[in-house]
């Protein structure tokens, strides 16, 4: 805090160091000018006291003028002000006391007025703790010896010395002026100390404002990504839903073995281009916040056998042995928990073990390792003999758009969200995932989640093959399509037509609302995102028509949207199933033929999640 000088130095400001907070700054101040004045003053109280022959008075005026010298050399040389403050205060107390006691032995106005400055300069200099010492230090011997005096029981052989008139004045007015000193410099360092605070609140508040503005701004500019991405991509998925969709439809139109090739690759390439669009837009959900978690009713095998039905074809295709092992201590409970989650999470790391293995096998388990009355504990585990991943790259993988290495993209493509997607779907939960890998030989990835049981028994819903069997004509279905992209109505009507059924078309939801009030129709493929009126809205008008027969319609939604919350919503607005864009036409000739034999039959807990 000090700047090291000469010995012979004199000055202060060349001791000053240049970020001295203010009140460092007063004290040094203080200490300079009063040593400077106490030098003089002693000087001529000294001479004073000597000519009169006080001994006594003149060896502790002496000490004291020449600690006042020393003093003020060292505090020039080395400004160590607590150091010299505790020096000045043990030789003013020590003078003062030999002086009560022993030279005036008497308490006068000059002896007050050396103890309030004792006072002052000790609470100022060193804090309150010092300068209730020093104070009382002082104070006491001052009062004790009025009391013995009161009491006529002090008796000192040795006879007062009584200075002169002179001499009291001139120590009365060092000591006004020494006190005026102190007060002086901490009223200013007060008051500017005070401006400072001031000052640097106001700008603090700016700065607040200024953060604030900030922050606002990054959100919104946050907010309009977040917007214009899930725009682009619902407008992306929904043209290529339609590639999906023509491909399917060209494919089972027996087309030549050439031609089926190429529409397998386009079919391919849509599929890969769509999961990409997906997982963008579910990154881009996870990460705006707004993504909510659901509590419903499954079944732990239902799900794991759906999640793994298609891949297994894959693994398969590829040669892979493929394994699926759920605990049968979960065959019967009913679960609640987020089916749409967890299919995402086992979905991505299956993905991922069939991607990056070449040869051997991928087996996916499920085992409950704690099982109490209400509530059970799985561990999932996704286990691999691929290419493995370097232990430095363990921790990379799961940050987005990261992969372990740039051959990895050329390679096996991908865009390196599917891990990052898994790793904050479990974070929000409070999940933590964990890799075991090694290069050429393997990985596992491993994650616990707890569910709560209800006490409901699972009971597994009938299998929907008997019934392609006992009805599997459906050309007297009068089906209303409520959609307003005409591709999506072409499509939807090529695709009826092999089945010899001719649908009736709405382009939004109040003309479908139209239509069933004045016609009759067995089934409603409802799209929800329409014009005029949506067909969550559209559902609910028909629901609530007066002819029962009428308000009883089954309605299958078909949605484009990604896969968040809409099973809660369609359910909520009275429909009684859905299909994902792009649908496989198995998967809704089936569900119509289900809702044909029983029409109120609608999604349960039994049913899970269409996998992506
Ligand atoms: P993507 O699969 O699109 O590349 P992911 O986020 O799913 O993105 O995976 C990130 C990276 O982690 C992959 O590119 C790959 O390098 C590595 N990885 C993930 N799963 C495995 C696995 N089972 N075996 C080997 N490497 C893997």
């Amino acid at each position: 805090m000090t700047k090291k000088v000469g010995f012979f130095n004199l000055s202060l400001r060349r001791v000053l160091a240049d970020g001295l907070s203010i009140l460092d700054g007063a004290r040094l101040r203080m200490l300079y000018y009063g040593l400077a004045l106490a030098f003089f003053t002693l000087f001529v109280i000294l001479a004073d006291v000597l000519y009169q022959h006080h001994v006594i008075l003149s060896i502790t005026t002496g000490v004291m003028f020449v600690s006042a010298a020393v003093l003020f050399k060292f505090l020039t040389y080395r400004p160590r002000w607590t150091l010299i403050s505790h020096l000045i205060l043990i030789v003013g107390t020590i003078a003062n006391v030999v002086d009560i006691f022993v030279a005036i032995q008497n308490v006068d106005v000059v002896t007050a007025e050396v103890i309030i400055l004792i006072m002052l300069f000790s609470f100022y200099m060193l804090g309150q703790k010092p300068g209730l010492i020093y104070s009382l230090l002082n104070i006491v011997p001052a009062l004790a010896l009025m009391l013995l005096q009161y009491s006529n029981n002090y008796v000192i052989p040795l006879k007062p010395e009584k200075v002169d008139q002179n001499t009291s004045i001139v120590a009365m007015f060092a000591c006004f002026v020494l006190i005026a000193i102190i007060i002086s410099h901490f009223y200013n360092a007060f008051i500017k100390t005070f401006t400072e605070l001031k000052e640097t609140s106001e700008k603090q508040n700016g700065l607040t404002s200024e953060f604030e503005d900030a922050m606002r701004k990054a959100q919104k500019s946050s907010e309009a990504k977040s917007e214009f991405l899930s725009t682009m991509s619902h407008e992306i998925r929904t043209p290529l839903n339609a590639v999906i969709g023509m491909s399917n439809l060209l494919i089972t139109g027996n087309p030549r073995p050439d031609q089926r090739e190429n529409l397998e690759v386009l079919k391919f390439s849509a599929g890969n281009l769509l999961s990409i669009v997906n997982d963008v837009l579910d990154f881009n959900k996870i990460e705006s916040g707004k993504l909510i978690f659901e509590n419903i009713k499954f079944n732990m095998v239902e799900l794991m056998q759906n999640i793994c039905g298609g891949q297994t074809l894959t693994a398969h295709a590829k040669g892979l042995a493929f394994k699926l092992d759920v605990d049968s201590g979960l065959n019967r409970k009913v679960l609640f928990g987020d089916p749409t989650r967890i299919t995402q999470i086992v979905f991505n790391l299956i993905s991922n073990a069939i991607k990056f293995t070449a040869e051997g096998s991928v087996s996916v388990r499920a085992t409950c390792i704690e099982d109490r009355h209400n509530q059970v504990t799985v561990n999932f585990a996704v286990k691999d003999t691929g290419i493995g991943i370097d232990q430095s790259r363990l921790d990379l993988i799961f940050e987005p758009f990261t992969q372990e290495s740039i051959s990895t993209t050329r390679q096996y493509g991908g865009t390196g969200l599917g891990l990052a997607i898994v790793k904050r779907l479990l974070e929000l939960q409070g999940i933590k995932i964990k890799v075991n890998s090694t290069p050429g030989t393997g990985s596992e990835f491993t994650f616990n989640m707890i569910f709560p049981v209800s006490t409901e028994i699972y009971e597994p819903a009938p299998k929907q093959q008997q019934l392609a069997e006992d009805n599997d004509n459906l050309s007297a279905v009068r089906i209303l399509i409520a959609e307003d992209n005409p591709v999506n109505v072409m499509l939807m009507k090529k695709l009826l037509s092999k089945w010899g059924i001719t649908p009736t078309i709405a382009e939004n939801g109040e003309r479908a609302v139209e239509l069933v009030q004045y016609g009759n129709f067995d089934i409603i493929l409802m799209d929800l995102q329409m014009p005029v009126m949506n067909g969550f809205d559209a559902a609910k008008e028909i629901r609530k028509m007066r002819d029962h027969q009428k308000s009883g319609i089954p309605i299958i939604a078909l949605t484009a949207s990604a896969l968040f919350d809409i099973r809660e919503r369609v359910h909520d607005s009275g429909m009684n199933d859905y299909v994902s864009k792009p649908f496989k036409p198995n998967e809704l000739f089936e569900k119509i033929q289900m809702l044909m034999k029983f029409p109120t039959s609608s999604f349960k807990f039994s049913d899970t999640p269409v996998v992506p």
